[in-house]
């Protein structure tokens, strides 16, 4: 199947999420036994519904191809599992308001207190790297009056390092299990109605199962494969191409998809994910990486030619082939990784129509002579770079203004920082693009 007939799928993914919740409400409702006080009773439905979306969460995170074609994309895909489990944690509150199990055995009460509170502390940790967004203004002086402060210094350092969050992220799963443990034993509905019991047990087995198959099998992995460091060259401040020689059989991917690229360095080996600048065509596999943190800011000088490499993917449904006969494509900074991927591959890949590619950087483009130089063999590419610190910032309006085309033809993709995206995007919501031919790829998953 292809990526542009698998894209038609992404509401599947959102819709199904929606239908299950649903789904277990109605049935709890149908089946509901008789002699149970309302309030209890609904209280353990949402209960109930806290391990559907928290098993729900477990699914998205496997990884597994098929759930990307569902929501187009890991990344949307870790935009719901974030949803469903702020929702369930949510609900976890009328739960414990409400419920009044105490009819299981003695451990059942203690096991939902440790979960409740694990869960708890766990969703505080996956909201740290993004408090900002989450407290409101008006709270960030006091957050960052007691930054200083020795123990709020330490949590910091360890939220920033991303193997560090992830690490005790991934420990979620191990509470759902104590939750669902918790609901099994204690659920006082389950004795008078079977069926509730046991579509509780698919719920939360299924949600596990994929937790162990994550955690267990995922990371042994199907595709991974093996590549040697070919080159490593500095494109732009702080920009970092890196070439990959296959050893084996190559990956296989499409333009604008990215692979997970392990790098051994001093500490270890490192994963990190980046998009394929390459053309699937090319015999060598390239990235090129923006030194932002701890690692991508050393990483020209930890990685050598020469050096042992490994590919696992491909992921991403960032692809032209599902938009429009004109399209637009914004690529702000580093986020013109995909659309290099797309460029380059144009005589093998060629998109419906006509593009416009805006190429917006603050000061340095490194690849617009690059992009220029293809699009004068492929007319019906047009190439806009702009020159923030000189042309000033790239709005709906301009962009518009520039395309000078029938806003219901067009089909906007882009890749940039966030902030510059969601302008665009409520900007040319508002001038009239509807939601659902604006696509958009992330490069953060938390
Ligand atoms: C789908 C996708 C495609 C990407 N493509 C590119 C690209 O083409 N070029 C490019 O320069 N960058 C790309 N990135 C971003 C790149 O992965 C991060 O900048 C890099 O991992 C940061 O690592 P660090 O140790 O230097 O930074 P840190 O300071 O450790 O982390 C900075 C942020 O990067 C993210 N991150 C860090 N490590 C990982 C990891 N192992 N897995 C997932 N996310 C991580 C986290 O959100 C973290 O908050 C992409 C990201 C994603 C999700």
């Amino acid at each position: 199947m292809s990526l542009s007939s698998r894209s038609t799928s992404r509401f599947v993914g959102p819709i199904v999420v929606v239908g299950l919740v649903i789904a277990m409400a109605v049935l709890w409702l149908l089946a509901r036994p008789s002699g149970q006080a309302t309030g209890s009773f609904v209280g353990q439905l949402l209960g109930a519904e806290t391990i559907l979306l928290l098993s729900i969460g477990l699914v998205l995170i496997s990884t597994l191809p098929w759930i990307e074609t569902w929501f187009d994309g890991i990344d949307h895909a870790a935009i719901w599992h974030r949803r469903v489990a702020i929702v369930g944690m949510l609900l976890l509150i009328p739960h414990i308001l409400m419920s009044n199990g105490g009819g299981g055995p003695s451990w059942a009460s203690p096991a939902g207190v440790v979960a409740t509170v694990g869960l708890a502390a766990l969703v505080v940790w996956s909201i740290l790297p993004r408090w900002r967004s989450v407290i409101p203004a008006a709270g960030h002086r006091f957050i960052l009056a007691i930054h200083d402060l020795p123990p709020i210094r330490l949590l910091s350092r360890l939220v920033d390092e991303y193997e560090v969050w992830r690490a005790v992220h991934r420990t979620t799963g191990l509470f759902v299990a104590i939750g669902f443990a918790h609901g099994l034993a204690d659920g006082t509905p389950f004795a008078g109605a079977p069926v509730l019991r046991w579509t509780y047990v698919a719920v939360g087995g299924t949600g596990l199962c994929f937790y162990v198959y994550r955690e267990l099998l995922a990371r042994r992995g199907h595709g991974l494969r093996d590549y040697q460091v070919r080159e490593v060259n500095t494109v732009g401040e702080g920009l970092t191409e890196i070439v990959l020689g296959p050893l084996g059989r190559p990956l296989v991917y499409s333009p604008g998809q990215f692979a997970v690229l392990h790098l051994e360095s001093k500490q270890g080996w490192q994963r990190h994910p980046f998009t394929l600048t390459s053309s699937p065509d090319e015999a060598d596999v390239r990235v090129t990486v923006k030194a932002l943190g701890n690692y991508t800011s050393r990483i020209s000088d930890l990685v050598q030619p020469g050096m042992p490499a490994v590919l696992s993917g491909p992921h991403g449904r960032f692809t032209h082939a599902k938009g429009t006969s004109h399209q637009v494509w914004v690529a702000g900074g580093v986020g013109v990784t995909p659309f290099l991927s797309w460029m380059r591959s144009l005589d093998e890949h060629p998109p419906p129509g006509r593009v416009d590619l805006f190429y917006s950087v603050t000061d340095e483009a490194p690849y617009a002579a690059e992009l220029r130089s293809i699009a004068e063999t492929h007319p019906e590419v047009t190439v806009h770079v702009l020159r923030t610190s000189v042309d000033g910032r790239l709005t709906a309006e301009r962009l518009l203004e520039s395309v000078g085309a029938d806003r219901s033809e067009l089909s906007v993709f882009m890749c940039g920082p966030g902030p510059m995206l969601q302008q665009l995007q409520s900007g040319l919501r508002d001038a009239g693009i509807p939601p659902w031919r604006i696509y958009r790829e992330y490069f953060d998953w938390r």
